[in-house]
């Protein structure tokens, strides 16, 4: 290390360490950090003078091309981690949702429901090794983001059924790369019973594994809909209460429980409520292995906005729904005092028009239950948890970063890899302006989308520079990259 040849310079900038900001200059050696101090020297200098510096954020949740009966979610690989890299995120870690083994035929939708639809085991159909269903659904994936996505990615394995060809394939899984594993506690075709989940958990436990899980009671959500329906509610601002606090707090609580049973870190994804926040504390302070994710849209939104005019509610639809101003506060609180680990975007954009709108024609409103969930949130999510977080004081610089960089990273088994400035780590590295203001809107953001949640919202701080690999691709809000430059990351090791 005495002799690195230091090719990039990034001068003069605030880095953000875990143990706070510190003016230093960041040395780039090929695709690595190869020093952080003072006075460093280089071929090329970028003056960060006032800028604050921090590691490429790292989203641990995103729903790129993902089927959802009969649409896919609107951004791909390629425009999906394009408006990521535009964002200051240069990895994400998305889903393999295998299809049931055997194959069956389509699975089953109470009331023509749009759900996520289970891909087949392979591209086009075809199960490329038949003796392992999920490393043949695994390649199809792999195959879908290669030489597309243009940041680093990493994928976790869905498990929609805890049969035996699916628990003896887990082991495969995990050597492959792949070692977080996501359960359904509900929706038709994914949704694992208490006996399925516990198998499961053992099964990932038994491999090294962490266990993500969407944990939501189907039975009170069946329940509720079923009245709703029957009573005419049909409107989007009658999808909140299908699905009410209780029915995440108890499955949280539950699936909490069920994994220190089984003996299984377990990874509370996608957490809306204080309720759910709170058993998610509960179980770190019993000393559980027990991880709590929120999103900005739970941090930021609530549900009055399932009572705007005409569909527009729809825009809004996504599950657990936006809750209250109390829960956004809870969340802040947890986020802050290290109860919730990591904030990710749950990004899964749907077109408002032709998408959100579908099944219009059956009445004057398409039924709450029929609109595909989800929103687009991939590319503000560090600049949000900025203004939102960071400005009014909620969160300190280093928690930030915490939260949006780091944690997922070390939770997934990236770090240091990925999520920190040190030597050794990938030059993945966000320079970001305090002072750079931005109004959100479809047109200043790269989603592939014709709206976003957070339209209007007045941001002050951006990133201005992205580097993956000690390569500039993102600048001033534009996509200067290659095509195609992400890579696949093969995690072997979860915090446990
Ligand atoms: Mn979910
Ligand atoms: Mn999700």
């Amino acid at each position: 290390m005495n002799h690195m040849v230091l090719d990039t310079i990034i001068r003069g900038g605030t880095l953000i360490t875990p143990g706070g900001p510190v003016i230093a200059d960041l040395g780039i050696a090929g695709e690595q950090i190869g020093a952080v101090g003072l006075g460093l020297a280089g071929a090329r200098v970028i003056d960060a003078t006032g800028k604050l510096v921090l590691p490429g954020a790292v989203d641990p949740h995103v729903h790129l091309q993902m089927p959802a009966g009969p649409v896919q979610s609107s951004d791909d690989w390629e425009t999906g981690t394009l408006a990521a890299a535009c964002g200051g995120t240069t990895t994400v870690i998305d889903f393999v949702e295998p299809g049931p083994n055997p194959p069956t035929p389509f699975p089953a939708r109470e009331g023509g429901e749009v759900l996520p639809s289970p891909r087949r085991g392979g591209a086009g159909g075809e199960v490329s090794d038949s003796a392992n269903h999920l490393l043949a659904a695994l390649a199809a994936r792999r195959a879908e983001a290669e030489g597309r996505a243009v940041i680093d990615y990493g994928l976790h394995m869905t498990l929609i059924d805890a049969g035996p060809a699916t628990l003896a394939a887990i082991p495969a899984v995990v050597a492959a790369g792949c070692p977080s594993f996501k359960t359904y506690l509900t929706y038709a075709g994914f949704k694992l019973t208490d006996d399925a989940f516990l198998s499961a958990l053992e099964a990932v436990a038994a491999a090294g594994g962490l266990a993500l899980v969407h944990a939501e009671n189907d039975a009170g959500i069946a329940f509720l809909k079923r009245r709703l329906l029957a009573a005419g509610r049909v409107e989007p601002r009658y999808h909140p209460r299908s699905r009410p606090a209780g029915t995440e707090a108890e499955a949280v609580e539950r699936a909490l429980a069920l994994a220190d049973v089984a003996g299984c870190p377990l990874y509370v994804v996608h957490v809306s409520t204080g309720r759910g926040a709170d058993a998610v504390a509960r179980a770190r302070a019993r000393g559980q292995a027990a991880y709590g994710e929120t999103c900005p849209q739970y941090l930021l939104l609530t549900e009055k906005e399932y009572d705007r005019a005409g569909f527009e509610g729809a825009k809004f639809v996504c599950s657990p729904p936006l809750r209250t101003g109390h829960d956004n506060a809870a969340l802040w609180r947890h986020l802050s005092s290290g109860d919730l680990q990591t904030v990710g975007a749950d990004h899964c954009p749907f077109f408002f028009r032709g998408q959100k709108d579908l099944g219009q024609s059956a009445g004057p409103f398409p039924s709450f239950d029929r609109i595909p969930g989800g929103m687009p949130g991939i590319e503000a999510r560090l600049a949000l948890l900025y203004t939102y977080g960071v400005r009014p004081g909620r969160l300190t610089l280093e928690r930030w970063v915490e939260v949006c960089c780091a944690a997922p990273a070390r939770v997934f088994g990236l770090y240091p890899r990925k999520g920190a400035l040190v030597p050794g780590a990938d030059a993945d590295v966000v320079i970001f302006d305090p002072a750079r203001e931005v109004t959100l809107a479809p047109a200043t953001l790269h989603e592939n989308c014709d709206y976003t949640p957070y339209d209007g919202f007045r941001l002050r701080g951006y990133p201005v520079l992205t580097l993956l690999r000690g390569r500039v691709i993102a600048q001033d809000g534009e996509f200067v990259g290659p095509r195609g430059g992400g890579r696949f990351l093969h995690r072997s090791e979860v915090c446990s």
